[in-house]
């Protein structure tokens, strides 16, 4: 059995990257609905990698990187609707600290910028406008569906900080103790779990966020994920596409066959990329262990 864990950005009735309409995002879940397919927890998925839950029936991970506004808009209340579960994976720096906008909830009228113009003002004054705030996540953690972990405290470009590979490394150390610190004090705990921003891991800096106490990190390496605990998890985008485009890359990644030879051959792709943007680190780092075992 294999789980696939689909990448979610913005849910939105503006088209653009990373964005899927609310209408095909409720297409998406009925689909699951209509084929008994189960939307696990962070908790449920971390048992079942880790051999102490049996699933009985087919399962998907559903997440949410960067918590945009539109996630409480438009997601959170589709989620509700089917009692579908999820994670947001939060730039612990981008959260502002007012009340949730119940008001906004399935509001047509509302409009979420484009990614990247939300990119562009996420973190700066004016991020409240397009960023969940931290009343909202708490609210979506207290439905009972949605998990919140970490997405990085700056969502930085790693290859762009620090001269050095060695500094830049610290940089990583530094924000990653940084958003343990607040998710804690934000929402009482940390989770194990983390998603790396824009795709940029190494080995190196998966060993570091593991001993930072993030045992469970998410890629944008795609491919299904099978069993075992040590294993940098795989995802799948979801596109803007009907529910049997959806169909046919779940019944890919449900093979463990296909979706361990398509995860393997991205991810050599992903990490000859990688090497090309991280001019001055080894170029080992990116020689991703088979299975993204690491
Ligand atoms: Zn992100």
């Amino acid at each position: 059995m294999m789980v696939p864990a689909l990448m979610y950005h913005h849910i939105s009735p503006i088209n653009g990257p990373h964005s899927v309409s609310p209408a095909v995002f409720r297409e998406h879940l009925q689909l699951f609905a209509e084929h008994n397919v189960r939307t696990l927890s962070l908790s449920e998925f971390e048992a079942w990698r880790a051999g102490e839950l049996t699933l009985s029936q087919p399962a998907v991970l559903l997440t949410f990187d960067d918590a945009w506004l539109d996630n409480w808009v438009h997601a959170l209340p589709i989620l509700q609707e089917f009692e579908s579960k999820a994670v947001f994976f939060v730039v612990t720096s981008w959260p502002g600290d007012l009340g949730p906008r119940w008001d906004l909830q399935g509001s047509d009228s509302w409009k979420q910028p484009s990614h990247a113009a939300s990119m562009a003002l996420a973190g700066t004054p004016e991020g409240d406008e397009v960023s969940m705030r931290w009343s909202e996540l708490l609210a979506a953690r207290d439905t009972g569906l949605v998990d919140l972990a970490s997405h990085s405290h700056r969502h930085g470009n790693w290859w762009e900080q620090g001269a050095t590979w060695e500094e830049k490394l610290a940089i990583l150390e530094e924000d990653l103790a940084e958003t343990r610190e607040v998710l804690q004090k934000r929402a009482g705990e940390c989770s194990p779990n983390f998603c790396w921003p824009k795709g940029q891991f190494s080995n190196e800096m998966v060993r570091i966020a593991r001993s930072c106490g993030f045992s469970s990190q998410f890629s944008t390496l795609r491919g299904g994920n099978g069993m075992g605990t040590s294993k940098l998890v795989r995802r799948i985008n979801a596109e803007n596409k009907p529910a049997s485009w959806l169909e046919k890359r779940l019944i890919t990644y449900r093979n463990p066959v296909l979706g361990n030879v398509l995860g393997l051959v991205h991810q050599k792709l992903h990490g000859a990329r990688l090497a090309r943007r991280f001019a001055s680190a080894p170029r080992s780092e990116f020689r991703f262990p088979l299975l993204a075992s690491v």
